[in-house]
């Protein structure tokens, strides 16, 4: 189910709410097998963000959002939306794989400490974060 605020964005993208509701149903659903094949405790929200899209170009994010009483991960997806109107990882084995890639990211940056300075230094000797994940 769609938020107020995804139902929203949706309808300014000019996008069917079904469809989008759909697809964050297969990232929902490939986000349980990831998490069930990394043996992966942690919860994780999915959520559509075609922002991210517009403003970094990336296709899919997942970003920490820290309460004061917890960690919360957040996933989004940003297509289909109105300048790039269909799900760039249509197939549910994109969809794993990418979630597994998001998830592992994740990974590397704990046992990194989020010390951009030392992932770096560590990428001076060819073993770039995304090559990690
Ligand atoms: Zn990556």
């Amino acid at each position: 189910m769609l938020s107020d605020l995804e139902t929203t964005i949706a309808t300014i993208e000019q996008q069917n709410l079904k469809l989008i509701t759909g697809i964050k149903e297969r990232w929902q659903r490939a986000f349980e097998e990831a998490s069930t094949l990394l043996k992966w405790n942690d919860q994780l929200i999915v959520e559509y963000n075609p922002a991210i899209w517009r403003i970094s170009r990336y296709p899919v994010g997942l970003r920490l959002f820290s309460y004061p009483w917890k960690n919360v991960c957040i996933f989004e997806f940003g297509t289909p939306n109105y300048a790039f109107p269909f799900d760039c990882f249509e197939s549910e084995e994109a969809k794993l794989g990418v979630m597994l890639h998001e998830i592992a990211h994740f990974i590397d940056d704990c046992y990194w400490d989020f010390d951009l300075r030392n992932v770096t230094i560590e990428s001076r000797n060819y073993v770039t974060r995304e090559q990690r994940a």
